[in-house]
């Protein structure tokens, strides 16, 4: 597939209204199948993407738009990068699925390489995001037990208000999102939840049956929420001397999206566990893991934890792939230099509407005082994919890789869009 550049047919639209007159269009037909056979768990914008390259899409009737949104930050490295993609066909011609029953040719390299990435000793691969946090609270669980001495079943883990970690039944546990929770009790016991960016409050909530403070460095879906200077430091110190992990979820953060490789390296902060996914897949693969020295994953023994595809050769291929990439190209950089244009940008806009306009790197929020999805509706139509998150904010995180071009092009279509 090849995108003219930029933009090469005029009429975008968005697709919401129905005209009865006229055929449905191929996006009309396409969402109302999905909306027939597909759970309603989403409430996805009136786009059905068919191809995309970079950091664009184009949809089942060929209208094309810059994805500012890149899949919440799974595609860090844009859609079907060339690299990960030339690797993903060459494994998928040797080998794409083994079992953890045995070893495979790359999982050794894949669990070194993000050793040295995240400065960890070991690593527990698993697929998805959730599950990578769910390892992380069974981690916890069992250090609280086996080496801090927590009497088994009293263990605690303690996390912040408005978190998102995941859709899981634990996971959803320690929401404090009615939407996510209502319906799907009993929950799973064992949290405790404090205010978010408020070290003193993380400090009086550690008691002795503490084993864990599991966070966002910046809170994605809860808005870009950034928590004040120092947060991240005090953090990691609080919890060394009271003697509890901190648990860095670095799902979204991770991966030169902050514009550090980690967004803990923003304060020169290292957690104990790294629970990593999205970008880590290079867009292609779900692909995700907990990092930890060996003092903290050596509580696993065989038997005891496990996920059939975690770990698989394509996965790790893919990741191995990724992870070099973001490397060699200096991608913290590039999230760097294009978020602080794009920020900049952002705040010029002369709207009374815009609340604030916040960001590290690129991942950036653009907060509304009022409802903020007729702006999405126009960003739509003028050629830019995003979407609200809650109510009033509207997140904006390229591909980290998107050209000058691109974003300065992107940058008109979103000026025009949320100006007044
Ligand atoms: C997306 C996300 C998750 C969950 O990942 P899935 O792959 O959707 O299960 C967990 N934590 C954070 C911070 C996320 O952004």
């Amino acid at each position: 597939m090849q995108f003219r550049a930029p933009f090469g047919r005029k009429g975008r639209e968005q697709i919401t209204k129905k005209d009865t007159f006229a055929s449905p269009t191929r996006s009309e037909t396409l969402i109302s199948e999905t909306e027939e056979f597909c759970a309603h768990n989403y409430a996805p914008k009136h786009v059905v993407v068919a191809e995309g390259e970079g950091a664009r899409v184009r949809d089942a009737d060929g209208r094309e738009y810059y994805d500012m949104l890149s899949a919440y930050s799974a595609l860090n490295f844009g859609h079907r990068h060339p690299e990960i993609v030339a690797v993903a066909k060459a494994q998928l011609d040797r080998v794409t699925l083994t079992s953890r029953a045995f070893y495979n040719d790359k999982l050794g390299e894949f669990c070194k390489s993000l050793c040295a990435l995240t400065g960890k000793e070991m690593v527990l691969p698993m697929n998805t995001g959730a599950e990578a946090v769910e390892t992380a609270l069974k981690t916890a669980r069992r250090w609280g037990a086996f080496v801090k001495g927590v009497p088994e079943g009293r263990q605690r883990v303690i996390c912040c208000e408005n978190n998102f970690h995941g859709r899981t039944i634990s996971i959803v546990s320690m929401s404090t999102d009615e939407t996510a929770r209502k319906g799907f009790s009993p929950f799973t016991e064992g949290f405790d939840i404090i205010p978010y960016g408020d070290a003193s409050a993380l400090e009086n909530a550690i008691g002795e049956d503490t084993a864990a403070f599991l966070f966002e460095p910046i809170q994605g879906e809860a808005g870009i929420i950034i928590p004040p200077d120092g947060y991240l430091k005090a953090v990691r110190e609080i919890c060394s001397r009271k003697g509890i992990l901190m648990i860095a979820d670095e799902v979204q953060t991770g991966f030169a999206r902050t514009g550090y490789m980690f967004a803990c390296d923003a304060e020169g902060v290292r957690p104990d566990i790294y629970v990593l996914g999205k970008a880590l897949g290079g867009g292609i693969m779900p692909v995700s893991a907990v990092c930890a020295d060996k003092d903290v994953l050596g509580v696993y023994e065989p038997g005891s934890h496990g996920s059939t595809f975690g770990g698989n050769p394509l996965a790790c291929a893919v990741a191995l792939k990724a992870m070099e990439i973001a490397v060699r190209d200096d991608y913290p950089a590039m999230a760097r230099r294009k978020g602080e244009r794009l920020l900049a940008a952002l705040k010029g806009i002369k709207n009374g509407d815009i609340r604030e306009v916040r960001g590290r790197g690129l991942l950036i929020g653009v907060e509304f005082s009022v409802s903020a999805a007729p702006y999405v509706a126009k960003l739509i139509s003028c050629g830019v994919l995003a979407k609200e998150t809650h109510e009033h904010t509207i997140r904006f995180a390229p591909p980290v890789n998107i050209s000058e071009e691109e974003l300065d092009d992107a940058i008109k279509r979103m000026t025009a869009a949320l100006s007044e």
